[in-house]
């Protein structure tokens, strides 16, 4: 079975904190990258060029935390974070800190495949990008007034937040209405090789080089066609301290754990009693998939040749 499943976030996504045009807008965009990614499916291409498709569709829509929409650093710009995984030969690449590169996880693949290293950061990950002919964007393409608004409020204080929780992380901030969230793809390709991709602005207000768990191979990103291919979404210190999606791939591999098992073990148990709120995606090389978080809600869809095609935001 080809299966693709992403996110667009977990957090405190309920009905209260959406309108029927935010509904559409994201069941548009989700749509769009499910199908963008399908079809690279459908066409016999592979589980890694599939989920760097759906990943590009949702770093250049702005209401999502990630490419485009990317959040405001402490600095007043926008620092972006990535990562894909190649379940069949364990390859990877992921970057960190870069600015200005429109879309990240297309240096994640080009770090994979044509740097020599597994992460490259900052600067060095701008100049490489520059070497590879990216493509770049100027300031202004990041700019985005909800965005600018939520950084404002909290900028000159030493809190940072997710974009898309009510909480910030060191006490209690304004009433905001935050909506947004990191993105990610996982998928599983005709024939049976999966994939793993996640891209991120990161948090809100973020400093001193912040980086999360998205762009860290094992903790927010993994893939490997013995086990699964998760990405993670969510508070990322505590995703990195859990080795989040290595750790689901290690029950399964070790344990014996389902799929469903190990994801609801990591994210309903393990992460819960820690305190880390989030969720995850996966997919298995039979292209069996879940949804998993302990948040109020995650953006989601998922495709698959059983005719499944749904995306839906909030608890189960
Ligand atoms: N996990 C991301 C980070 O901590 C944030 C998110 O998923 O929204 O950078």
């Amino acid at each position: 079975m080809i299966t693709l499943v992403l996110h667009g976030g977990a957090g405190n996504i309920t009905p209260a904190i959406m309108n029927a045009e935010q509904e559409r807008q994201y069941s548009r965009g989700l749509q769009a990258a499910l199908d963008a990614g399908y079809s690279v499916l459908a066409k016999e291409g592979t589980a890694l060029q599939a989920v760097e498709a759906a990943i590009v569709v949702l770093e250049d829509n702005p209401i999502f935390n990630a490419g485009r929409g990317s959040v405001f650093t402490k600095k007043g710009v926008h620092e972006m974070d990535a990562a894909l995984m190649n379940g069949s030969n364990l390859m990877a690449g992921a970057v960190a800190g870069v600015r200005n590169v429109k879309n990240p996880i297309r240096l994640a693949r080009e770090v994979m495949l044509h740097s020599g290293h597994v992460m490259l950061s900052g600067n060095g990950a701008n100049e490489f990008a520059l070497k590879q002919g990216l493509e770049l964007a100027h300031d202004e393409y990041f700019f985005n007034q909800d965005r600018y608004d939520q950084w404002v409020e909290i900028r000159d204080s030493d809190f940072y937040q997710l974009d898309h929780k009510e909480d910030n992380l060191k006490g209690t901030i304004p009433n905001t209405d935050f909506k947004f969230g990191t993105v990610g793809a996982v998928a599983c390709d005709a024939q049976g090789h999966i994939a793993a991709g996640t891209s991120t602005g990161g948090m809100t207000n973020k400093r001193f080089g912040r980086i999360g768990d998205s762009p860290v191979i094992g903790a927010g990103t993994y893939a490997n066609d013995r086990t699964c291919a998760i990405s993670c979404t969510g508070h990322g210190e505590f995703f990195l301290r859990r080795v989040v999606a290595y750790d689901v791939s290690c029950l399964m591999e070790y344990g014996g754990m389902s799929l469903q098992q190990a994801c609801d073990k990591v994210i309903g148990d393990k992460l819960k009693v820690m305190g880390g709120e989030g969720g995850l995606i996966a997919v298995n090389a039979q292209g069996a998939h879940v949804f998993c978080f302990n948040s109020a809600g995650m953006y989601r869809g998922v495709r698959n040749s059983e005719g499944v095609n749904e995306v839906a935001y909030y608890g189960l």
